[in-house]
């Protein structure tokens, strides 16, 4: 696994941008205070700026619900108002994104297959395996060869600050099937662990897992928003990925 920090990035305005031959890979960042959430005017703006800022022709996310649903991205639909938290696509000059606030933001890039995802991850999802869902759905609409496709974790809220309840952390030991003191610490859950279990499940290399190593919650040398530290505002952060 690669480990990721804001130096490894270009920076473009309020967006940590990682540019591949074929592809980008982009987090929004709280930096000017912008918030993506899409139940706001101030959101809605932040969103259709990314058209200029990145030369697409669209924008693509969902009403996210917190679910394991994977849909696939064609010009046919109205996509903005379907449920779900993960798209994959294999179009290109169209961004396809997630919103978070310390929920996890899993990036999906095959190049050679021309294929793409992003995916909502919070501990719903990571407890259903949405990322292994949309790994699964690459195969089965694009044949996508797993070996070749890059993973790419974004800024969410760690195990240094993540503490869930007894009942809950039970349910992950049961489930999961990663050792304990991997999983946890005290009531501390890391959810990137259990995504990346899910990853190598699906095939893909441990050196094509790269993470951005930051907590939403903690973090200081970048600003992110996290909704337990605000305590529930609307900052909200947008991970989007694109082909060229
Ligand atoms: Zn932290």
């Amino acid at each position: 696994m690669n480990r990721m920090h804001k130096e490894n990035f270009k920076i473009k305005k309020d967006f940590l941008l990682l540019e591949n031959n074929k592809s980008s890979v982009i987090f929004s960042t709280a930096e000017d205070e912008r918030s993506f959430n899409r139940n706001t005017d101030e959101g809605i703006d932040a969103i259709n700026s990314i058209k200029e800022d990145f030369n697409v022709d669209k924008v693509i996310y969902l009403n996210q619900i917190h679910s394991d649903i994977v849909l696939n991205y064609n010009d046919e639909i109205d996509f903005i108002e379907n449920e779900g938290d993960g798209i994959i696509t294999n179009k290109r000059n169209i961004a396809i994104g997630v919103f978070t606030a310390d929920c996890v933001p899993v990036i999906i890039v095959n190049e050679v297959d021309g294929v793409i995802g992003a995916v909502h991850s919070g501990w719903k999802g990571t407890f259903n395996s949405i990322t292994k869902k949309a790994l699964q759905r690459m195969v089965d609409l694009y044949s996508v060869n797993h070996k070749n496709t890059k993973i790419y974790i974004g800024a969410h809220i760690r195990k240094c600050c993540y503490e869930v309840s007894e009942e809950l952390k039970e349910k992950f030991i049961k489930e999961k099937n990663i050792k304990e003191d991997i999983l946890f610490d005290g009531r501390n859950l890391s959810l990137k662990e259990c995504i990346i279990k899910d990853v190598i499940d699906s095939g893909i290399l441990e050196e094509n897992i790269y993470d951005f190593d930051s907590c939403t919650y903690c973090e200081d040398k970048v600003k992110l928003h996290s909704y337990r530290k605000s305590n529930g505002s609307y900052g909200r952060l947008f991970s989007f990925v694109l082909l060229k």
